[in-house]
């Protein structure tokens, strides 16, 4: 008997943080705000729902309703991740068994938070009116999820002002890990980071400031430099790094600069694009 391996597709969506940034110096990486998936089979994990989620909803139009098993994974709440939300769930085939996993907040359940989002008059349309076909999940730091019996997914705890969450998948091929939104300490890199990231085919990781700027005006603001996501590439082993959560302000051309920059800590760097597509 030969026993196929499905395979494991990741695609980045949306690869900006902060702020969506479109325009001619920003279309060759993407001024989407961040959402990256993975599918295996008939299973669709989505990370975050920035306003890339809008062109996941595209790709996925032709889908028949309830063909897919879809897994929202949110790291936080803030706007950069859930733009795209409210039009997801009214997206035709995309609430349909939506199963949307992330942190309670201040008393407050992930459908609370969500709901406040879509509530009167921020949004013409409550989250009630489509929460029928959704289920809720609250997920903590430190836990793990079965999706499927080669499918699960681990979390760990990120330092991001009111706090994020880190996701790790593992599959037969591999293993996805994102890290964003994370602030290492200057004092040296945080070591559950690292050790969450050990050994990952692909690694994610916010790249958002210069090491000056880390240092500088935005120390506080929850975002590592691009040097500290190398060196945690290096020092967890991983296979492959791409630099994600793109400071708005930054051109494709200074982003290229950028990557060159890190090649020379971490050799197996890319940028995350709009039109990255990885096999796991
Ligand atoms: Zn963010």
């Amino acid at each position: 008997m030969t026993l196929t391996r499905v395979n494991t597709e990741v695609r980045f969506w949306g690869v900006r943080g902060s702020m969506p940034a479109p325009g001619p110096h920003t279309v060759r990486v993407g001024g989407n705000t961040t959402c990256v998936s993975l599918q295996q089979g008939d299973y669709l994990l989505i990370f975050d729902a920035g306003t890339g989620v809008r062109r996941l909803d595209e790709h996925f139009a032709a889908a028949p309703i309830g063909s897919l098993h879809k897994r929202l994974f949110l790291s936080h709440y803030h706007w950069d991740h859930i733009w795209g939300l409210p039009f997801h769930c009214l997206a035709p085939n995309s609430a349909d068994g939506l199963e949307i996993f992330g942190e309670d907040k201040d008393g407050l359940s992930v459908e609370q938070i969500l709901a406040r989002q879509m509530a009167a008059p921020i949004f013409p349309v409550p989250l009630e009116r489509v929460s029928g076909k959704m289920h809720f999940h609250t997920i903590r730091p430190d836990s793990a999820v079965a999706i499927a019996p080669d499918l699960d997914v681990s979390t760990c705890a990120l330092r991001h002002p009111q706090s994020a969450i880190g996701y790790r998948t593992h599959t037969p091929g591999g293993s996805l890990c994102i890290i964003t939104d994370h602030e290492h300490p200057d004092e040296g890199l945080s070591q559950q980071v690292v050790d969450f990231a050990t050994g990952a085919t692909i690694m994610v990781h916010d790249a958002q400031y210069s090491p000056e700027e880390k240092r500088g005006p935005k120390s506080g603001w929850g975002h590592s430099s691009w040097d500290e996501a190398a060196l945690t590439a290096k020092q967890a082993g991983v296979e492959r790094l791409f630099l994600s959560h793109h400071d708005p302000a930054r051109s494709d051309d200074e982003l290229q600069e950028v990557l060159q920059r890190v090649r020379r800590i971490f050799p197996a760097t890319e940028l995350a694009t709009e039109t990255t597509v990885l096999e796991i």
